[in-house]
């Protein structure tokens, strides 16, 4: 058995494995494609210390420091359940793979992420990275200056809006419904602003492109069906972002409302000896350099938990 099982291989699976492994443990990580994330992010430049990379890099990167310590990693495998160590016979924590094999562990630490709902539109994965955007704090300065719209109208997507409105030189938000549901201090910040304008009753329909980049959406007006071109350069889809917790549904780990995993301020779940970190997380600010902090301070919160808790 592990002493620490990180599920999940992305920036907060990888960091905690490497403070876990530091300390001298058994330390595995579990993890459908090591990476996360990050292996579909074209540049990075809000990774402190280093000005600009790519995704891919930082990943070989990650994976080469997850390697220095003898991490077991295991890839290509989900968790389809985590079994309460009470309610197992040998004591130990229990995770389930989708292959029907079983990890034993004293602690676990999941970290499993979280997916950004698509559109599923035309054109969606032809231009992603070449013009479609989910993180505005990540992508929103390779737009200086351009054009760009928001799929959206809820919270993050007006506080995207009114973000990028600083940086971009126009921003048209269209949303589905024929309100926007965000809070109304948002709303009317967002009607405040020259260079934002907002379209409701709108469904995307088709992203636009030139072979290489975006060049525009297709959006139908819903009140009278009549297909409409915007040009620009950018379209950030602001339509959810989804944590991968369906795995814990049922079990005796916590979730928020929105599916997110309820953690203390150690990283505990309410689960005893199970940790979380990153996305999946009730933490706010999904970030690469936050997924990273909370993976460490999950990690050193198990680590806490083993020299307190006898093995079984
Ligand atoms: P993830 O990176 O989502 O990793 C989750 C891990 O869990 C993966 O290994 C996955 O395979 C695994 N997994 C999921 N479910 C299971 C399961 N059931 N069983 C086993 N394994 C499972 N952030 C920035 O700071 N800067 C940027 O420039 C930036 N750009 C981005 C661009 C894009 C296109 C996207 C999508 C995100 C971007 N982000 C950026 C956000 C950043 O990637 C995330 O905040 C960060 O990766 C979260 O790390 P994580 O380890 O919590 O989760």
């Amino acid at each position: 058995p592990f002493d620490v099982l990180v599920v999940g291989g992305g920036p907060a699976g990888s960091s905690a494995a490497i403070y876990a492994a530091r300390k001298g443990i058994r330390t595995g990580v579990v993890a459908e494609r090591f990476g996360g994330q990050v292996m579909d992010t074209m540049a990075i430049e809000n990774f402190i210390s280093v000005k600009a990379t790519t995704g891919p890099k930082l990943v070989a990167s990650l994976e080469e420091h997850v390697k220095e310590y003898g991490v077991e990693v295991i890839t290509e495998q989900r968790a389809a359940n985590i079994i309460d160590a009470e309610e197992t016979t040998d004591g130990y924590i229990h995770v389930e793979l989708e292959s029907g094999a079983v990890l034993k562990a004293r602690t676990v630490i999941t970290s499993t992420g979280a997916r950004w709902r698509e559109m599923n539109v035309p054109g969606e994965q032809a231009y992603r990275n070449k013009g479609v955007a989910y993180c505005p704090h990540c992508d929103g300065p390779l737009f200086k200056g351009k054009k760009t719209a928001v799929i959206g109208g809820g919270n993050s997507g007006i506080e995207a809006a009114i973000d990028l409105a600083g940086i971009v030189e126009h921003v048209t938000v269209l949303e589905f419904a024929d309100t926007l549901r965000a809070d109304q201090v948002l709303i009317d910040k967002a009607n405040a602003t020259p260079n934002i304008d907002i379209i409701k009753m709108a469904q995307t329909t088709q992203v636009l492109g030139d072979g290489n980049r975006v060049t525009g959406l297709e959006y139908k007006d819903r009140n009278t069906g009549e297909l409409k071109q915007i040009e620009l350069a950018g379209i950030f889809v602001q339509i959810g972002l989804m944590p991968n917790s369906e795995w814990l549904k049922g079990t005796n780990v916590e979730l928020s409302p929105r599916g997110e995993i309820e953690i203390d301020a150690h990283g505990a779940t309410s689960m005893n000896g199970v940790f979380a970190a990153g996305d999946v997380t009730t933490v706010p600010y999904k970030q690469i350099i936050i997924a990273m902090g909370e993976g460490a301070k999950a990690s050193l919160g198990a680590f806490d938990y083993l020299i307190r808790n006898p093995a079984p």
